[in-house]
C-alpha cells in the first residue's frame, strides 16, 4: 500500500504513511477505498452530478466502531472530514474533495417493534428502505417524498413529508439518536439523556457528531388517497387561490403541494399532489371540491398503499442528473407572486427542472417553536426551485434560471429557508445559514457546537461555526 496525500482543515496536504493506512485498513469492518480502487467512484457518487469531488479515503463503515475508527484517524491527524449518509444533499457536503469521507451508507440495520409501535434505523438507510420495513406492520412515520433520500440527513435538518400535518416533522417522531461525538464518545441523545444535543440534532444538521442510529415513534398508516391533479399553466393563478383557501380549513390529515412542472409531452402545467392520511372514504369526501375545481386536465388521485405514495415522486428525481436548487418560505401566495413564477415557468430551459410550493400545517406548526432546533414552525408554504437538466455544458442558463426566479420572488420571501435545502456555502452565503438556523436560535447552537465540536471536526454542512474555531 503506498503513503498518500490527504487534505487537512488548514488546507494544507498530510502524507499518510502506508502503515497508519493499513492499520486503519485492518481496524474496519466496512474497509476502506483509495483513489483507484474497484468501487472507488461508484462510493463518491452522490445524487447531484454536478458534484464530482474525490475524496483521499473512503472509509465505508459497517457500524459504530468503523464510524470511531474513522473519526479518531481524522481529529488525530486533524483530517478534513465530510459524513455521507443517503447522499441527496444538493450540495455535495457529503463528499470531500482529498479528505476522509465516512460513508455510512452500507450501514442498513432496521428493527422494528410492532407492538410498542417504534423502529431503530441505521444512518444508512433510505426512506424506501425504512417504509418496507415499517409498513409490513402497517406502520409509518413522517419521512422524505423521493424514497431514494436517506433518513439521516433529511432526519436530522427537520425532515418534510407527508404525514407531517398529523404527525410533525421526521425530527418531531424521534424518541432517540445514538452519535459519536468528535473526541469519539457513543452518546444517546433524547428527551432523558443529553436533552441539549437532541434538542440540535432535531434541525441543527450533521454539526455536533456523527449518528448512527435513529429510533422513531411510529403510526398506523394506510392504503391511503394519494395522487395527482393537473391543471394548464394559463389557469394556475385562480386554481392556486382556489387551493390556498381550500388547505386553510382542510384536516391534519391532508398533505398537499403544488408544482409547476413540464409534462411528458412537453406542455407545461401545474400539478396539485395530494396525500390523504385516513380513510379513504373520508379523503373522498374531503378532496370532491379540490377534484372538482377547473375542472383538472387529468385526476390521478385513488387509493394506493402508503409505500406507493412514497414513490409517486421517484421517476422526477433519478441520481445522475445535474442538480441546482434554490428556496425560501414564503409570507403567502398572493397574485403576483404567481404571476412571476409563470412567467417563468414558460422560459424554463430544461424540461426536468420544476418549482414546488410545499404546503406546512397542523401538527407541525403546533410544535412549540423552542422545543427543536428546527425553525420556521409559523410558516404556511416553502418555495422550492429545483433545476434539473442532462448535459454539463448546459450549467450557466439552467443556473442563471433558478438563480433569476429566486430573485424576483424575492419581495414574496419571509427571509427564512430550510437547511436541507441549502446549496454550497460559497454560493448561498453565510448569512443563509444564519436565516436557515434563525437569529434566535442560532446563539444557542453556537454554544452547543462549542461543548460538542469546538476544533469543527464536523464542517462540512450548513455550518456553525465554534467561536474559538
Ligand atoms: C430528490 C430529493 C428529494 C428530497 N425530498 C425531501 C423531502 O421530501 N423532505 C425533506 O425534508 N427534504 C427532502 N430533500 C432534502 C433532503 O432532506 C436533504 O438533501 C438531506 O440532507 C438528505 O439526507 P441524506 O442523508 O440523503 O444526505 P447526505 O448528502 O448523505 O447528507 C447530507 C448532510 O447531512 C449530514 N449527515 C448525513 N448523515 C449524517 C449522520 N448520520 N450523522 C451526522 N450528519 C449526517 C452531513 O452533514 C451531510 O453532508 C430531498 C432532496 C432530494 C435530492
Amino acid at each position: 500500500m503506498p503513503n498518500i496525500e490527504i487534505a487537512t482543515t488548514t488546507g494544507r496536504m498530510l502524507v499518510l504513511n502506508a502503515k497508519a493506512i493499513e492499520q486503519f485498513h485492518t481496524g474496519l469492518r466496512g474497509g476502506h477505498l483509495l483513489r483507484g480502487d474497484g468501487g472507488y467512484d461508484a462510493a463518491r457518487k452522490i445524487y447531484n452530478a454536478m458534484i464530482d469531488h474525490q475524496p483521499a479515503i473512503i472509509a465505508r463503515c459497517a457500524g459504530a466502531t468503523d464510524v470511531i475508527s474513522a473519526i479518531n484517524l481524522a481529529r488525530n491527524n486533524g483530517l478534513l472530514v465530510s459524513v455521507r449518509g443517503g447522499g441527496h444533499n444538493v450540495s455535495g457536503n457529503a463528499v470531500c474533495d482529498g479528505g476522509l469521507m465516512i460513508d455510512l451508507s452500507p450501514m442498513k440495520s432496521v428493527r422494528v417493534d410492532p407492538q410498542g409501535k417504534t423502529v431503530r434505523a441505521e444512518a444508512g438507510v433510505t426512506w424506501g428502505e425504512f417504509d418496507r420495513e415499517t409498513q409490513a406492520f402497517g406502520l409509518a412515520t413522517t419521512g422524505g417524498l423521493v424514497s431514494t433520500t436517506g433518513i439521516a440527513g433529511l432526519t436530522l435538518g427537520g425532515g418534510l413529508g407527508w404525514l407531517m400535518g398529523k404527525y410533525g416533522l421526521a425530527c418531531d417522531n424521534l424518541i432517540s439518536v445514538d452519535v459519536l461525538t468528535a473526541d469519539g464518545r457513543l452518546l444517546t441523545a433524547s428527551k432523558s439523556r443529553n436533552e441539549d444535543l437532541f434538542w440540535g440534532l432535531r434541525g441543527g444538521g450533521g454539526n455536533f457528531g456523527i449518528a448512527t442510529s435513529f429510533e422513531f415513534q411510529l403510526h398506523p398508516v394506510g392504503p391511503m388517497l394519494g395522487g395527482i391533479l393537473i391543471h394548464r399553466l394559463d389557469k394556475a393563478a385562480e386554481i392556486i387561490r382556489f387551493y390556498d383557501d381550500f388547505t386553510r380549513t382542510s384536516p391534519d390529515e391532508l398533505g398537499t403541494f403544488v408544482a409547476f412542472v413540464t409534462s411528458p409531452e412537453g406542455e407545461r402545467v401545474v400539478a396539485i399532489f395530494v396525500c390523504y392520511n385516513g380513510a379513504v372514504e373520508e379523503g373522498q369526501r374531503i378532496l370532491k371540491p379540490l377534484r372538482e375545481f377547473g375542472p383538472p386536465l387529468a385526476d390521478m388521485i385513488g387509493p394506493m398503499p402508503y409505500v406507493q405514495v412514497q414513490r409517486m415522486m421517484d421517476d422526477g428525481f433519478p441520481a445522475g442528473r445535474q442538480n441546482y436548487w434554490k428556496s425560501n418560505f414564503l409570507k403567502g401566495l398572493d397574485s403576483e407572486a404567481i404571476e412571476v413564477i409563470v412567467d417563468h415557468v414558460a422560459q424554463v430551459p430544461s424540461p426536468y427542472s420544476a418549482v414546488a410550493i410545499e404546503q406546512f400545517s397542523g401538527a407541525v406548526n403546533r410544535v412549540r417553536m423552542d422545543a427543536t432546533a428546527f425553525n420556521h414552525r409559523n410558516a404556511r408554504y416553502n418555495l422550492l426551485i429545483v433545476g434539473i437538466w442532462l448535459d454539463p455544458a448546459a450549467k450557466a442558463e439552467n443556473v442563471k434560471w433558478v438563480r433569476d426566479l429566486w430573485c424576483a420572488m424575492e419581495p414574496f420571501s419571509s427571509g427564512g429557508v430550510y437547511v436541507n435545502y441549502l446549496g454550497q456555502e460559497a454560493d448561498e452565503g453565510a448569512d443563509r445559514i444564519k436565516s436557515a438556523y434563525g437569529p434566535e436560535k442560532y446563539a444557542r447552537l453556537v454554544a452547543l457546537k462549542e461543548k460538542y465540536d469546538p476544533a469543527n471536526l464536523f464542517r462540512l454542512n450548513q455550518n456553525i461555526r465554534p467561536r474559538a474555531g
